[in-house]
C-alpha cells in the first residue's frame, strides 16, 4: 500500500472551486488518472498541502512537505510519493518552479498529476 501526499493549488482550494478535493479522492478510489499505477498495490492519501499561493515563495511548499514528513514520522508513518495536483498541472503558470522545488527536496518519487477529470460544467451546460 503506497502512502501519498498531494500538492494542491491554494487559489483553487481557497475559492472552493474544488470542494472537498473530491476529484482526487474519487480518482484514487477508482484508480484513475495518475493513480492508475496503484491498481495492484493500492494507495492512501496521507496529506494534502497547498502550493503557498501565487504571491508566495515556492519554498513554502517545501517547508510544508518537511513538516508533513516530520509529523508522520512522529506517528511512525511515511509517504512514498508526492503527487502534484491536476489543478496545478492544468492551471498554474508557476508549475515548473513548484515542481522543481518539490522534486529537489521531496526525497520520494514526485508524480505530475492526480485525477483525469475536466472541470464540471455549471448546471449541466
Ligand atoms: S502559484 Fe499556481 S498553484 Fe499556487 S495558487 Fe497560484 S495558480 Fe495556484
Amino acid at each position: 500500500m503506497k502512502k501519498l501526499a498531494l500538492v494542491s493549488c491554494h487559489m483553487i482550494r481557497s475559492n472552493n472551486m474544488c470542494p472537498g478535493d473530491a476529484k482526487c479522492f474519487a480518482a484514487l478510489s477508482r484508480k484513475e488518472g495518475e493513480f492508475k499505477r496503484y491498481e495492484d498495490e493500492g494507495a492512501e492519501i496521507f496529506g494534502i498541502m497547498e502550493c503557498g499561493g501565487c504571491e508566495g515563495n515556492k519554498n513554502r511548499v517545501v517547508c510544508s512537505l518537511a513538516l508533513l514528513k516530520m509529523q508522520l514520522a512522529a506517528l511512525n508513518e511515511r509517504i512514498d510519493a508526492v503527487h502534484i495536483g491536476t489543478c496545478i498541472m492544468k492551471f498554474c503558470k508557476r508549475k515548473d518552479d513548484l515542481i522543481e522545488a518539490v522534486k529537489s527536496k521531496a526525497g520520494v518519487e514526485v508524480v505530475e498529476g492526480t485525477h483525469p477529470y475536466a472541470p464540471p460544467t455549471i448546471f449541466g451546460q
